[in-house]
């Protein structure tokens, strides 16, 4: 079998499904890799970092020849319709976001793998691109947060006195969240967090921060956030209030699967906060969970900088490149075995993560999102 590794089409995009060192190990699957060249350029390395792996000078040749192709960014439609028919894509595939796409790869009788609908049970966490891209998220967060702090996170003793740790306050503690949280704390800044899930609180205490309860509790689906109702989010927003006009950084990471991101910060309560204030919305490409941040950039509302990042794990690329990669390959080992592919329905993982196949739309979740 051919494996292509696909070039992402966005300029921004950094990281590469396939990083050096996991080459032998499809090779022992009975895989021949085909990728164009440049296509991990951005995440430093050379196509010579790749033996084994056989170079082709276009894009559009990875699509046309491979059997399954792995991708960090959903292609374009018109290499989608390159690929032959019956052919596996796994990747992420942002599968709430194009009904045209989904279209296209049930005429093109595409197995589409996204792995954003992976189960999220344990056998299957070796293979979770949505916790490791949102580890890196998160670190990243809290450094774009110091970057731009005109002040220092951590407590210091100089000659002439002593400079406060700076506050900063982390909305939502997932993966993303609780990884913001650690950064922050070992840079030294005080830190408190805020999430709808009860069992966030002693996550957020573990890392040595504070809780920050607004009694607010809405565990939906699977143990994700649910939406919350009118009454709840002013209840939220109350209590947060206070607590975003003392913070020095405000970090948030909110989602709920298949939704836009819920709007928790409302510009009066960005108007209350300090000069110099710096607002990290991490949640900026799906909607934002601050209202005035504008997505890939950097917006003052009075002496408050607000920062909507954009491809946040293509800031870090090669640990980004290879978690994901990492990730990619435990998910193909369930059926690329001995050069075939062996597609066994029966595993949960495998059907559950599976958006269509044979021209049939398999994941009712993506049903539901496209409406
Ligand atoms: P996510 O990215 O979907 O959401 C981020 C956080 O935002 C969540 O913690 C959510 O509760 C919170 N949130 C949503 N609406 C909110 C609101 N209005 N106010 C405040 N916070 C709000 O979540 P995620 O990080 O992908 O995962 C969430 C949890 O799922 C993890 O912390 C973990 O417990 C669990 N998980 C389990 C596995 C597994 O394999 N068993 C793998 C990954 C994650």
């Amino acid at each position: 079998v051919i494996v292509g590794v696909a070039s992402a089409p966005q300029p921004q995009e950094r990281r590469v499904a396939l990083v050096p060192e996991l080459v032998k190990k499809y090779e022992a699957l009975g895989a021949k890799v085909v990728m164009a060249a440049g296509a991990a350029r951005r995440a430093h390395w050379a196509d010579e970092a790749f033996p084994g792996v056989e170079i082709v000078p276009e894009p559009a040749e990875v699509f046309r020849r491979a059997q399954l192709v792995l991708c960090v960014q959903p292609p374009l439609d018109e290499e989608l319709a390159l690929m032959p028919e019956g052919s596996v894509l796994v990747g992420a595939l942002q599968p709430w976001a194009s009904r045209e796409r989904v279209e296209l790869l049930l005429e093109r009788r595409i197995t589409a793998f996204a792995l954003e609908l992976l189960p999220r049970i344990s056998r299957a966490q070796s293979m979770d691109i949505l916790s490791s891209q949102a580890t890196v998220a998160g670190y990243e967060a809290a450094l774009i947060a110091a970057d731009h702090s005109p002040k220092f996170f951590p407590m210091l003793t100089y000659a002439a006195g002593t400079i406060r740790p700076a506050k900063v306050l982390v909305i939502g503690a997932g993966v993303a969240g609780l990884q913001a949280i650690a950064t922050a704390r070992r840079l030294g800044a005080a830190v408190e967090a805020y999430d709808v899930r009860p069992e966030t609180r002693e996550q957020v205490e573990s890392l040595g921060a504070k809780f920050l309860d607004t009694g607010v509790r809405a565990v939906g689906e699977g143990g994700y956030a649910r939406e919350l109702t009118e009454e709840e989010k002013a209840i939220q927003a109350e209590k947060l209030g206070k607590a975003v006009g003392q913070a020095d950084a405000l970090i948030t990471t909110a989602s709920i699967p298949g939704r836009p991101a819920p709007r928790i910060i409302t510009a009066e309560m960005i108007a209350r906060m300090r000069p110099g204030a710096v607002v990290v919305d991490l949640a900026a490409e799906t909607g934002g969970n601050v209202e005035g941040t504008v997505p890939g950039e950097k917006t003052w509302v009075g002496e408050v900088l607000l920062i909507g990042p954009t491809f946040v794990p293509s800031r870090m690329p090669v640990h980004a490149s290879e978690m994901f990669s990492k990730n990619v390959f435990n998910f193909v080992s369930l059926f690329l075995r001995e050069g075939s592919l062996a597609l066994a329905w029966d595993d949960e993982v495998l059907a559950g993560t599976c958006m269509t196949h044979a021209g049939e739309l398999k994941s009712e979740r993506v049903r539901q999102w496209l409406g």
